[in-house]
């Protein structure tokens, strides 16, 4: 008999493992993984095409006023991947570089752009059988998901994966900005008044700075398999 189906909430610090460990239990559990943050990307990347955030502001009634006009999906690609969508075009390369990184951490400040995208995240969960990364997924998202982890580890371990998978890509990049970069979005995450980042009451917490990738998955499914027998 196939098991009844649950969400999965995946919630911490940029880049600790996250998306690995959500993607992993995905493929082995046939769930659908969501990147929460991807959204977050995508929404600033249309903001800074149009023209609607610089250095130093955010054009927040301009933004407020065309946001039911940002389109965002996912679909899947033929590396067995999924591809990020802004209204019909794919932006999955456009949207993981450090100045869309930043500006995904500044517009999610915003209580108008949580709501619109919390509003989207939580549809794609009705049905269940859903992994979702992101920050606030087992507090605010999903707050009655049925499993919840917390990723942890240091700023220079995060920095230092983000550097690599940036220089594997062949993008040029330095690691003291991408520490510098790690450092300032962990700050606004867990500061701002908005659904800051934080771990829910019932959420289990795994520090992965140690341990290997197939670990934290095997860790991660017995616990699936504890809280599903
Ligand atoms: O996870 P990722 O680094 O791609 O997220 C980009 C930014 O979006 C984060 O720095 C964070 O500020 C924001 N975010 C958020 N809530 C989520 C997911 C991401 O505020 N659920």
């Amino acid at each position: 008999m196939q098991k009844k189906k649950i969400n999965i909430a995946v919630d911490g610090f940029s880049s600790c493992g996250k998306s690995t460990i959500a993607k992993g239990l995905a493929k082995e559990l046939g769930y659908t993984y969501i990147d929460s943050g991807a959204m977050y990307r995508a929404m600033a990347l249309y903001a800074i095409q149009h023209g609607l955030i610089n250095d130093s502001e955010i054009d927040e009634t301009a933004l407020q006023k065309h946001i039911s006009e940002i389109k965002i999906s996912f679909k899947n690609n033929s590396n067995g991947g999924q591809d990020t969508y802004l209204n019909g075009e794919n932006v999955e390369n456009e949207i993981r570089t450090l100045k869309v990184a930043n500006g995904a951490s500044r517009i999610s400040t915003l209580g108008f752009v949580r709501k619109a995208l919390v509003h989207q995240q939580q549809e794609m969960g009705k049905e269940k059988g859903v992994v979702m990364d992101g920050r606030d997924i087992g507090t605010v998202v999903f707050p009655d998901a049925e499993m919840k982890l917390f990723l942890t580890s240091s700023p220079e371990i995060r920095a230092q994966r983000r550097y690599q998978e940036m220089i594997l890509k062949g993008e040029g990049a330095l690691y003291e900005d991408v520490l510098a970069n790690v450092i300032e979005r962990d700050q606004r995450d867990s500061t701002r008044a908005e659904s800051p980042l934080l771990k829910a009451d019932d959420a289990i917490e795994l520090d992965n700075s140690e341990t290997g990738i197939e670990e934290q998955l095997n860790w991660a499914l017995q616990m699936f398999n504890k809280i599903t027998s």
